[in-house]
């Protein structure tokens, strides 16, 4: 295939147009223009993003459910409005399904904990893959050991893919809730999630997906992946940090205990007993992050402009460039290579650390991610200390990757 005429600015999508959108894209790192490859920890924001934010401070700003006065009231419109936004983006079934959180991490946690508390119990499993981030690992490693419960983690091949015979074979009697990650951050592996949801609701046990590396790269439909609660971060779909989504069935929410206490999830309050909102309130105590739910629509707007299909193509496009022109770089070694990947080239270079190299990337302008990825037990099973991580949003274009590849050839040149 002929990559590199493929994704000319105008084909999918006018990422020249699109650039001029953020206004990060344009400063220079280490006195040259930047590359930033590093979206995957978190990706850039348009200007409309950064403008409505600006706008609900200067104009629109009062604390939402509260006030009987208009200010309030249209605050509370607003953030109300998002969350319907939301519903529609992840085309959950109702809003009140909707809940906001501080992010994926969050969102994990806030399962963890209330689930694993009212539905764990002594010799009960979790089941995880092999390619989870720290924070698809932590909170289950918390709530077993408090309950007596297992973690049982199913593994992957060397590409990469989950080894869906073992994931199976791992949905026991015991298990009591699949936790998953969409996408792999260090990998950039797309795991089948809705075959996994059949194998395990077929047991009739609830999955969680992890959609941080999902939901900035393509179209997520919870319904049709028929996801019991599927999480993704604001900061990764272009909108500000400290503002994320979890979305649970109503049913299991409904089941859940709250996760915080105090203001807002309340319905009737007495020194003696204390009883709950209903949804999505129960689980969004005290002020909300009301600028990062602004700033979250905003996000959603923008990403729905430039069309979730057009993004999925040009990425895959370019991921497809990027992979083939690395590939030139002597002593590449690619980790993660499964056949259905999003927008991650990770990798190492024979005899090179992958911190030395990151840093001279750094000095050349070029932004790329080294290091464990928060995923040290992938590391591990790989038996390396780390990857060098270059990760791919819209806009991107096929200069990012000439720079980094002739960057990493130089750098290898220079620590040979
Ligand atoms: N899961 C995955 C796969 C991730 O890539 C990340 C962020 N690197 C997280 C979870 C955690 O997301 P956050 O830091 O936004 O809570």
């Amino acid at each position: 295939m002929d990559v590199t005429t493929n994704i000319k600015p105008g084909n999918a999508l006018d990422v020249a147009r699109i650039r001029q959108d953020f206004p990060l894209l344009s400063r220079k790192m280490n006195g040259k223009p930047i590359v930033f490859l590093d979206s995957a920890a978190s990706s850039q924001k348009p200007e409309k993003v950064i403008d409505a934010i600006s706008e609900y401070y200067r104009a629109q700003h009062a604390n939402v459910h509260r006030g009987v006065y208009q200010l309030s009231q249209d605050a509370t419109t607003a953030f109300e409005a998002v969350r319907e936004k939301v519903r529609d983006f992840i085309n959950a079934p109702a809003s009140e399904e909707v809940i906001f959180v501080r992010g994926v991490t969050e969102g994990i946690n806030l399962v963890a904990s209330s689930f694993g508390r009212k539905f764990l119990r002594e010799g009960d499993e979790v089941l995880i893959t092999a390619m989870e981030h720290h924070s698809n690992i932590v909170p289950w490693q918390m709530i077993c050991e408090e309950k007596g419960a297992s973690l049982k983690v199913a593994p992957i091949n060397e590409a990469g893919e989950l080894i869906m015979e073992e994931f199976e074979r791992l949905l026991s009697d015991r298990t009591r809730l699949v936790a998953a990650t969409h996408v792999s951050n260090t990998l950039g592996t797309i795991n089948p999630i809705r075959e996994m949801v059949q194998m395990a609701h077929a047991k009739g046990i609830p999955v969680l997906v992890d959609g941080a590396q999902a939901a900035p790269h393509m179209k997520v439909d919870v319904q049709e992946l028929d996801a019991d609660f599927y999480t993704f971060s604001g900061h990764k779909v272009f909108g500000p940090t400290g503002i994320g989504v979890l979305y649970g069935r109503a049913k299991w929410l409904n089941a859940m205990p709250p996760y915080h206490g105090g203001g807002e999830m309340i319905k009737t309050v007495t020194f003696e007993k204390t009883t709950y909102a209903g949804l999505p309130h129960k689980f969004e105590a005290g002020t909300p992050d009301i600028a990062g739910v602004i700033g979250l629509g905003a996000a959603i707007d923008y990403v729905l402009e430039i069309g979730q299909d057009a993004i999925t193509q040009y990425e895959n496009q370019l991921l497809a460039y990027a992979t083939e022109r690395l590939k030139e770089v002597e002593g590449i070694r690619f980790i993660g290579t499964a056949r259905n990947k999003a927008s991650v080239a990770s990798f190492l270079v024979e005899g090179i650390h992958p911190y030395d190299l990151g840093a001279i990337l750094d000095k050349m302008g070029i932004a790329v991610r080294t290091g464990h990825h928060c995923t040290q037990p992938l590391m591990d099973w790989y038996g390396i200390p780390g990857t060098v991580r270059a990760s791919l949003a819209f806009y991107n274009t096929t200069e990012d990757i000439d720079r980094l590849v002739e960057g990493v050839k130089k750098a290898v040149a220079m620590l040979r």
